[in-house]
């Protein structure tokens, strides 16, 4: 007979599977190297140079100098594991090096040789190590698997964050000319004709233009998509992949009908048509500043009060957290308004005012969920109330579609799960790492999928979108199961002829 109380029995757990590690399974899995031009535009040696080894020491000095907390992160772990099944890519390769803490270790060793004491003397007992020809390389590969997500520091009592390593293993990487093609190329293009997809001012026009045009048919109404149009109220800083690529295209398409109906005045601008940032990626100042500094002038340019970011996840980390440091003060614009604004912060407030009619049906033929992005969750905040980075973007979706539901709760939020193309990863030459560190993302969404019937993943990330619009199909799931939460509110706003 069952034993009776007045307090709940423990159900069983499910028994743990330990997984099996498999060493080496993703060396050799780096991308591919930079060409000379690449790497030279960014004032960078164009190929590995001769004294690689005694630069990239002196560049780590140099760092260690810079940034205290490198120095912190590197002596400050106490190898507790608590990290070492936290990364998205370990859980996808079971590679033990794409544990954070043996991520970290490749750098580690390194500065406790020649930068320790007990590292110079003893170097076997404190696990310091040469920096030979293989260790770099290891350098290259491994920290061109990490994505800089930041979910290992969430979960490191000592908040070690792994993204700062790694953006610093770059930095050395590039300095000695080992530079990534992906980020290193995007960069550039970014220079020479203002975005990453380098798509010239004429196609740019076009495009909206064309853009204009399916909205009118759509909707009978001239919503506009306006280019460097001198005294609009607010400069939309958007990334480039909204101009032309599916599903974030949509998104595009779902601000200009918010401020259309706002009637804000708006524009892109032809020379900063780019969010994105990759040297954040690469642990570039003085590129992540360059690049930053089009926008400062697009809009000094154009005479706009305000700047709202489209949905980027880094480009919002590097506009929230850092755009006044690196290129402002931006004290002409409108002091009222938060300097930078998100997109979904502008949104948001207008339908907190009761000033968008939305339609929550129009979207009754999908049942939703929302992946927070890496960028968002964990390196940057919305509104002025705590954990407004999750709120806002739900709130904007809840008040266009009636069927929302949450991933489970380990994998949203700041615990929430990279979707494997973050950190400049999203390049076909990393293919594999792209699939395999999707995983803990893919069974989330197939939770929800099998509990509740839910049909599309929204998202405010470009990378994100991009990423799981190719790895959704080798899941079981249709590529087109991703889009923007502004196509949602763009399906739900209810435009009017008068409006026009
Ligand atoms: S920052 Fe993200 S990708 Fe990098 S080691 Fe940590 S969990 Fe993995
Ligand atoms: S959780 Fe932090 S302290 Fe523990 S092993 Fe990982 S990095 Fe080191």
């Amino acid at each position: 007979m069952a034993a009776k109380a007045n307090f709940e029995t423990p159900a069983f757990r499910p028994y743990p599977v330990i997984p099996i590690l498999k060493p080496g399974a993703m060396k050799g899995n780096g991308p591919f190297v930079a060409k000379p031009p690449m790497q030279e535009a960014l004032g960078f040696p164009g190929e590995l140079i001769d004294n690689w080894h005694d630069v990239a020491i002196e560049k780590m000095g140099e760092l260690l100098k810079k940034y205290r907390s490198l120095r912190v992160y590197l002596d400050a772990c106490v190898k507790c594991g608590a990290c070492t099944d936290k990364c998205h890519y370990m859980i996808g390769t079971f590679d033990p090096k794409n544990m954070p803490v043996a991520r970290q270790d490749l750098l580690r060793q390194v500065y406790r040789r020649y930068f320790t004491l007990a590292g110079k003397w003893f170097p076997k007992l404190v696990g310091a190590k040469d920096l030979t020809r293989e260790v770099l390389d290891d350098w290259y590969n491994y920290f061109h698997q990490c994505s800089q997500c930041r979910r290992c520091s969430v979960f490191c009592p000592y908040g070690i964050d792994t993204a700062d390593i790694s953006m610093a293993a770059r930095e050395i990487l590039d300095s000695v000319g080992k530079g990534q093609k992906y980020c290193n190329e995007i960069i550039a293009k970014v220079y020479k004709i203002g975005n990453n997809l380098g798509l010239p001012e004429p196609a740019l026009r076009d495009t909206l233009e064309g853009l204009e045009e399916d909205i009118k048919d759509e909707t009978g109404v001239d919503v506009r998509l306006p280019v460097d149009e001198e005294g609009a109220e607010v400069l939309v800083i958007t990334p480039s992949a909204d101009f032309f690529a599916e599903p974030h295209i949509d998104g595009l398409i779902g601000y200009a009908k918010v401020f259309h109906q706002a009637g804000i005045s708006w524009t892109l601008s032809s020379s900063a048509s780019e969010a994105a940032n990759f040297s954040m990626f690469i642990g570039s100042y003085e590129n992540m500043r360059r690049v930053a500094l089009r926008i400062r002038e697009a809009a000094i340019n154009l005479k706009v009060k305000r700047i709202i970011f489209g949905e980027c996840g880094h480009a919002w980390r590097v506009a929230y957290s850092f755009l006044n440091t690196l290129v402002g003060p931006f004290d002409f614009l409108d002091q009222r308004y938060p300097i930078p604004q998100h997109i979904c912060e502008f949104t948001y407030d207008l339908i907190q005012k009761g000033a968008l009619k939305l339609d929550k049906s129009a979207n009754d033929h999908r049942r939703v969920t929302f992946h927070d992005s890496c960028n968002v969750a964990r390196a940057s905040r919305m509104g002025d109330m705590p954990g407004g980075q999750f709120i806002i973007p739900r709130e904007v979706i809840k008040a266009s579609c009636n069927h929302f539901y949450d991933m489970p709760a380990d994998t949203i939020h700041d615990q929430t799960y990279c979707c494997g193309g973050g950190g400049g990863l999203l390049t076909d030459d990393l293919m594999e790492l792209r699939v395999k560190g999707a995983l803990p993302r893919m069974e989330a969404l197939k939770h929800v999928v099998d509990n509740y019937g839910v049909t599309h993943m929204a998202a405010i990330c470009a990378i994100c979108k991009t990423q799981f619009a190719k790895v959704l199909p080798y899941y079981g799931f249709e590529m087109d199961q991703i889009i923007s939460v502004h196509q949602l509110v763009s399906d739900a706003i209810v435009l009017s002829v008068d409006e026009i």
